[in-house]
């Protein structure tokens, strides 16, 4: 696959990938992307390090953000792109997530237990070096403490909705998500469509929600996608009137089927996001 010169949509240690911000960078650059959102989970942290960084390593930094965001049939994924790290209406989003991910952490951990795994919540909480704690904490600490062999096994036995272990978090509603990301005056991109699960009238419904709240742009093209994935999100921009974005979503380098920049070109008929800030 020839590399992409655009990737928006990367992890850092700021939240459950692997590598610290400025690492990420760095591969970006040594793998041929010119320009590259980190966009930690519901955090900002990893920003100045990365900026730090980007110059460094030949990479034009879009500061970025990926939140999670409560629609009325489940939770979504929100990607801002171009957001003011300082802007105090998304910081103080980002403040109200991190507890909202704290309280979360803290009832996995107990229905962990009573379904018989060892106490996570320490281990978990040293894990992030800080940072809020996610479910892909917890698939990692299943696996180090012996209780399944690998991370899918730990979401289909213990971490997926209904499972022993679930415990639903109370995201901010779509509507005020999109905003924060506005009034940091960043775009609001509706991150990888094709992996919630939904129904196509799902997903059509998701996607209105998102357009009423103010959203801008679809991710296209995504870490891991087909080209069915890719075609039904096309679609759906094409439908809606939304501006195309792309993304690997980053976060382990043990992970070879999702590489920074290893992504298929968006379709010519649809108009890049990134148009707004460069011309690659
Ligand atoms: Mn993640
Ligand atoms: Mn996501
Ligand atoms: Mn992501």
């Amino acid at each position: 696959m020839p590399v992409s010169p655009v990737d928006l949509h990367l992890h850092s240690t700021a939240s459950d990938g692997r590598l610290p911000p400025a690492d990420v960078m760095q591969r970006a650059g040594a793998a041929g992307v010119r320009l590259a959102a980190l966009t930690d989970h519901d955090t900002l942290d990893g920003l100045p390090e990365a900026a730090a960084a980007a110059g460094g390593a030949g990479v034009a930094l879009l500061p970025g953000i990926e939140l999670s965001a409560r629609w009325a049939r489940g939770t979504l994924h929100v990607v801002g792109l171009g957001v003011d790290p300082s802007a105090t209406v998304l910081r103080a989003g980002v403040a109200r997530h991190a507890e909202v991910r704290h309280a979360r952490a803290r009832r996995m951990a107990e229905r962990l237990e009573r379904a018989g795994a060892p106490a996570l919540l320490d281990t978990v909480l040293g894990m992030t070096g800080g940072a809020a704690p996610g479910r892909q904490h917890f698939a990692r600490a299943l696996v180090e403490a012996g209780v399944v062999s690998d991370r899918k096994a730990a979401f289909r036995r213990y971490l997926a909705r209904g499972r022993p272990g679930h415990a639903p978090a109370q995201w901010t509603p779509l509507a005020e998500v999109v905003s924060w990301i506005r009034d940091a005056g960043g775009v609001a991109v509706f991150a990888h469509p094709t992996r919630y699960g939904l129904s196509r009238g799902a997903l059509r419904e998701a996607v209105k929600a998102f357009v009423a709240a103010e959203g801008t742009a679809m991710e296209v093209v995504c870490g891991g996608f087909g080209p069915g994935d890719v075609g039904a999100a096309a679609a759906l921009a094409r439908r809606h009137g939304l501006l195309a974005s792309v993304g690997s979503d980053f976060h382990d380098p043990e992970v070879p089927w999702i590489g920074i920049g290893r992504l298929a070109p968006v379709p010519a008929d649809l108009e890049p996001v990134w148009r707004r800030w460069v011309s690659v």
